[in-house]
């Protein structure tokens, strides 16, 4: 539709150049009648997209996967970010770049994740055996105490902590849940 609009602006100043070269002024007519009717087209369309976005069309019913439901909520449930599994010594936390601006660089603090706290191997016994509640965030890698800083308004899930470590979720080093659990217990 717009296409048909260009056309006709462009014949009717073609027109127009015609009627000043030639001094004729039935070209310069005809060229007021093409750009009218430019104006006419555009005008329609405009009241046609109008009407259109007044009465928006009904949309179908979303289909209905039954089946699949289960398999993927399993799979959102309690999984840390990938990359983090591992040994925390093995995979060190990507370097933030230093020349990034300053807007990128707060954007990054906001999201990123705090460090992993390093808990002693006797540490580590008790904890596998705790049920000492701690809390996760989804798609996050590591667990918290439920005062934790980092938190804020994040959906918490509550998780033993020795099951959280069984899952491969690392503790934060913002709260120290290892540490403030193991110290309780004894
Ligand atoms: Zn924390």
């Amino acid at each position: 539709m717009l296409y048909i609009v260009l056309v006709l602006v462009l014949a009717a100043l073609g027109l127009l150049v015609t009627a000043l070269i030639t001094a004729s002024s039935l070209w310069a007519w005809v060229s007021i009648g093409l750009s009218v009717l430019a104006g006419l087209i555009l005008v329609a369309d405009w009241l046609r997209r109008r009407r259109r976005a007044a009465a928006p069309p009904a949309r179908p019913a979303e289909p209905v996967v039954p089946a699949e439901e289960p398999v993927e909520e399993e799979q959102t449930t309690l999984i840390p970010a990938a990359g983090d599994l591992g040994d925390p010594a093995d995979t060190p936390e990507p370097a933030v770049a230093e020349e990034a601006d300053a807007s990128a660089e707060t954007e990054t603090k906001a999201d990123s994740e705090p460090g992993v706290e390093e808990t002693p191997e006797a540490d580590v016994a008790v904890l596998a055996d705790l049920e000492d509640e701690v809390v996760v965030v989804d798609e996050h890698p590591r667990y918290h105490l439920r005062t934790c800083a980092w938190l804020g308004p994040r959906d918490l899930i509550p998780i033993g902590v020795g099951e959280a470590r069984q899952l491969g979720f690392t503790p934060c080093a913002t709260c120290t849940p290892d540490a403030t659990l193991v110290a309780a217990h004894r």
